[in-house]
């Protein structure tokens, strides 16, 4: 058997699936394995991207039998999706846009979000738990609704999602606050990302919590990106890219390409580089972040400084100032030092900030290239994409095309595959202005214009969202989150 244990202590070990249930280890360290199994290109080629995850889910998941992790595929993908490739990649000439966002909510989220519950209600299960789960997550705006969905109704689970008061898109609110499901609760914070996310993470280790919860037998686990049960899946979609790759003749079998991606939480990017540790043929990545720029700065300069001011973008997604899961790399980079990892993270939460050692940065300058975009830079790009390809795409993926582009600069030999995160239709009210040089349009309007203009269906989960009821109003400072959960907990049945 194959252990995952915390970045910050080895000594702190579980198996897979107690991974998946507990979400993050005690110690506040994240869940990470030593050794990756490796995948042969014959083994990958020419698979569909449900086969793929079977594949993945056994190799990384030693103890789900191939029945289990089966079954979870089946569930997650086999019916929720508006695409059958599931991750569609579109080529563009030399453009590759690897589109993530034909789940449920119009998210990439939804990738790893829907095999989630599927994957915790199978460890419950194996480990033989008669417990209960609450699922506490903090969002910018697109995990809180892919997880509502993919826990809905999910037997034995609960699910509270906390959002910041501004710092989501009007459609991602109303998406959230008219969430259906018995088993689900949506509330506001006062405060950004951030603070909602710290308050979060702050449970997660709070003794008076963790005591109500033990009499209840509810088990407290996380729906974010920390998670393993939800980095996993998103790892297929980088294997599935590469096998499209080959199977449309962009490369060779072998050829390594890079991938362009539009970082916030890094869970995404970190689960691209898993995909490299298992074999992949990949030479970079590129981190392409907006104008909230902690990430483009650390890894130019080796320091990780938190300490600045938080920008509100036309990507709110991505809008953060602390990415977790580069915690999980940083690991990687350490040749496993987790007496280091401790240290740099006490250093975090004390001053805000931390520098890596030399060698540390060596290793990122190989692996990842930074670039960074300003609103202008989105719009322009939006803009320009559709001039010159038709092709529409959203902020969140202008991010990452720009790093493309900037990246392409100095390495024009490597492909490079673009991630797409989100629906354009779901910031529409950005997309259509930035095309079509116009001003201000609310956002249920700018879907419409959006779809005659370019001859575009609008997703059918984005459809007649103002007509829904809303069912969550509660807004509150972040001190009292504590008291909201054991509220939320004493309800739960
Ligand atoms: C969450 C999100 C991102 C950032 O992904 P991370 O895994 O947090 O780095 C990018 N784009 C969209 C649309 C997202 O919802």
């Amino acid at each position: 058997m194959v252990y995952y244990h915390s970045t910050r202590d080895k000594n702190r070990r579980v198996t897979p699936s107690r991974a998946i249930i507990q979400g993050i280890s005690e110690d506040g360290g994240l869940f990470v394995r030593d050794e990756f199994p490796q995948l042969k290109l014959h083994d990958i080629l020419g698979k569909s991207m449900m086969e793929l995850s079977q594949l993945v889910l056994s190799s990384l998941l030693e103890d789900f039998t191939q029945e289990e992790a089966a079954k979870c595929v089946q569930k997650a993908y086999g019916s929720t999706f508006y695409h059958e490739d599931i991750t569609p990649l579109h080529i563009l000439d030399n453009d590759y846009i690897l589109e993530l966002f034909h789940g449920p909510t119009c998210a990439f989220k939804d990738v790893g979000l829907q095999m989630l519950p599927q994957l915790i209600h199978t460890s419950l299960q194996k480990c033989k738990e008669d417990k209960k789960i609450l699922i506490l997550t903090a969002t910018s705006g697109d995990t809180g609704k892919a997880a509502l969905e993919g826990f809905k109704d999910v037997e034995d689970c609960s699910i509270m999602v906390f959002y910041p008061h501004d710092g989501t898109s009007e459609i991602q609110r109303l998406q959230m606050v008219c969430q259906e499901g018995r088993n689900v609760g949506v509330c506001a914070i006062n405060g950004n990302f951030d603070d909602a996310q710290n308050a979060v993470k702050e449970i997660f280790t709070d003794a008076f919590i963790h005591e109500q919860a033990k009499q209840k037998n509810i088990q407290i686990s996380s729906a974010n990106s920390i998670n393993i049960a939800r980095l996993i899946p998103q790892i297929v979609y980088y294997i599935y890219a590469y096998a499209q790759m080959v199977k449309h003749k962009q490369i060779e079998a072998g050829e390594a390409i890079c991938f362009s991606v539009p970082t916030g939480n890094f869970g995404d990017l970190l689960a691209g580089y898993y995909a490299k540790k298992m074999g992949l043929p990949i030479h970079k990545f590129i981190c392409a972040v907006n104008a909230n720029n902690v990430l483009y700065d650390f890894f130019q300069t080796g320091t990780y400084n938190r300490n600045r001011p938080f920008h509100k973008t036309l990507s709110p997604s991505m809008d953060i100032l602390i990415s977790s899961n580069l915690e999980r790399l940083l690991y990687e980079v350490s040749n496993h030092d987790t007496k280091r990892i401790a240290h740099y993270m006490k250093e975090l939460q004390d001053h805000g900030s931390y520098t890596i050692s030399d060698d540390m940065k060596q290793a990122l300058d190989t692996l990842i290239f930074p670039s960074c975009s300003s609103d202008e830079d989105i719009k322009e790009t939006i803009h320009t994409m559709y001039q010159t390809k038709h092709y529409v795409m959203d902020p969140h993926t202008a991010v990452a095309y720009k790093g493309t582009c900037d990246y392409r600069d100095i390495d024009p030999k490597h492909k490079i595959v673009t991630l797409s995160t989100a629906s354009p239709f779901k910031f529409a009210n950005h997309v259509y202005p930035s095309i079509f040089n116009e001003t201000d349009v609310n956002e249920q309007e700018a879907m419409k214009y959006l779809s005659a203009q370019c001859q575009l269906d609008i997703p059918y989960p984005l459809k007649d969202l103002d007509k829904k009821t809303i069912r969550y109003h509660d807004c509150i400072d972040k001190q009292d989150i504590k008291s909201y959960v054991e509220a939320f907990m004493k309800e739960m049945k």
